[in-house]
């Protein structure tokens, strides 16, 4: 018996687009940065591909971003 493949990708966006009024941003601010070699948010070293070194120091970043706007 296969699997079913149904034509809807099962990792696209889950949510409707939010009205953008209150809800979090579409586009989190860590995703406007350049990959810069070390983490934005600890600055450990890292590839130059990545802008953090894990999803936490990306969240505490955004976070903090959020709240100093
Ligand atoms: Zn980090």
């Amino acid at each position: 018996m296969e699997p079913i493949q149904e034509s809807v990708p099962d990792d696209g966006p889950a949510m409707p687009p939010p009205s953008s009024a209150t809800s979090a941003p579409p586009v989190r601010t860590r995703q406007m940065l350049p990959p810069k070699g070390s983490c934005w948010y600890c600055e450990k070293p890292l590839d130059n591909v990545r802008r953090f070194c894990d999803k936490e120091c990306a969240d505490a970043f955004d976070e903090e971003k959020e709240y100093t706007r």
